[in-house]
């Protein structure tokens, strides 16, 4: 896709902090991290979000998830981590293209949601 930000940062046409690289997947650190550690990883292919996928990118989603910890131990979150995959409007996506937040450090990352 032409005017997506995701889709040139795999192009190479915007710049990124990469840290782990296959065919089908990249995975960089987030511009803004919301804890010592948050890397994105995202396919390289452009699928929109959670709610637009077809079965045939079930490989690649299963490879973003099989790949998840040995990022983050590499990273520096060894004793585990959180993945969110914000979807859509309700989940508030802000980037259309999928990407899998990976977050950690030393410390747990907190509560996951307020509760209503
Ligand atoms: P989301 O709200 O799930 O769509 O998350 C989008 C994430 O992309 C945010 O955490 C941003 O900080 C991050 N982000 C936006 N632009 C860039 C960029 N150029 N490089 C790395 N991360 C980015
Ligand atoms: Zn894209």
């Amino acid at each position: 896709m032409s005017d997506c930000l995701f889709c040139k940062i795999v192009e190479g046409k915007i710049p990124s902090s990469k840290v782990y690289e296959d065919d089908d997947i990249l995975a960089f650190k987030d511009i803004h991290p919301a804890r010592p550690v948050h890397i994105l990883v995202i396919p390289k292919k452009h699928i929109t979000s959670l709610a637009t996928v077809s079965p045939e990118d079930a490989p690649v989603l299963g490879k973003m998830l099989a790949k998840a910890n040995e990022i983050a131990v590499a990273q520096g979150s060894p004793d585990g981590f959180r993945v969110i995959i914000n979807t859509g409007r309700v989940g508030q996506q802000e980037v259309p293209h999928l990407h899998m937040h990976i977050v950690g450090g030393p410390d747990p990352v907190g509560p996951m949601l307020k509760r209503v």
